[in-house]
């Protein structure tokens, strides 16, 4: 989940920590299918815009792992427009419905539309991006996603230039909020869960540094979460 929250926040000392070289190794891919609906593709301007913006968010998670050494990485097996039409609903609710968990249970198109990427298009992961926002008590809410998991939907107004899907696709690989380490004043990592316009693309990783500071610390180490974590659903079917 990442909330919207443009306000500073204190500036928290960083650790300091001696950096271990790792070893590099193959990233795992995963494959993900991207459903977006046309209210979606309407605050996009248009399919090619809409479509443009996913692959450069897909490219920023992949480049977001490899510069932390989290070890995943994505390919879009395909990027389709659904019929699903928002119902006034939220972003928890889409992410329920995607699970089989929501209030229609199989009903639900987004559940149906699920399945068909999981089965037919042999995708590890389902990403929807609907206009809805918030639920589960957090009324501005930009995305929920499983974690670790499968399933994520992101809000439509943030695939311009934000963190939100490498945030919520991290959430999938097992990532955690970084909220109690920041870079410094401002800036911060990609598992931090406000929005806000100094972000830099990398998972925590305390072997990781960014203009010489530290990206993460021995308790906020996403990339330690994630190696290893590459989803796959090739024994759930
Ligand atoms: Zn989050």
């Amino acid at each position: 989940m990442m909330k919207v929250m443009k306000k500073w926040m204190k500036f928290i000392p960083l650790a300091t920590l001696l950096v271990a070289p790792i070893a590099e190794s193959q990233a795992a891919e995963s494959r993900i299918s991207i459903l977006y609906t046309n209210a979606a593709r309407d605050r996009n301007g248009g399919d090619p815009q809409i479509r443009s913006r996913l692959r450069t968010r897909i490219q920023v998670t992949n480049r977001t792992s490899r510069q932390s050494r989290a070890n995943f990485s994505l390919r879009v097996s395909r990027t389709r427009r659904i019929g699903y039409n928002e119902r006034g609903l939220t972003l928890l609710g889409n992410l329920n419905d995607l699970r089989g968990g929501g209030s229609t249970q199989n009903e639900s198109s987004l559940r149906n539309d699920a399945l068909r990427e999981e089965r037919d298009r042999r995708s590890d992961l389902v990403s929807v991006i609907t206009t809805e926002r918030g639920g589960g008590g957090v009324s501005n809410a930009v995305g929920w996603a499983n974690t670790p998991g499968f399933y994520s939907a992101t809000n439509a107004d943030f695939l311009g230039n934000s963190q939100n899907m490498p945030h919520e696709l991290g959430h999938n690989f097992n990532g955690a909020h970084d909220q109690a380490h920041r870079l410094s004043d401002g800036l911060h990592t990609v598992m931090w869960a406000s929005l806000q316009s100094r972000w830099t693309q990398h998972y925590s990783n305390p072997n990781i540094r960014r203009s010489g500071i530290v990206t993460g610390t021995n308790s906020r180490n996403n990339a330690a979460r994630m190696r290893g974590r590459d989803q796959t659903n090739a024994n759930r079917f």
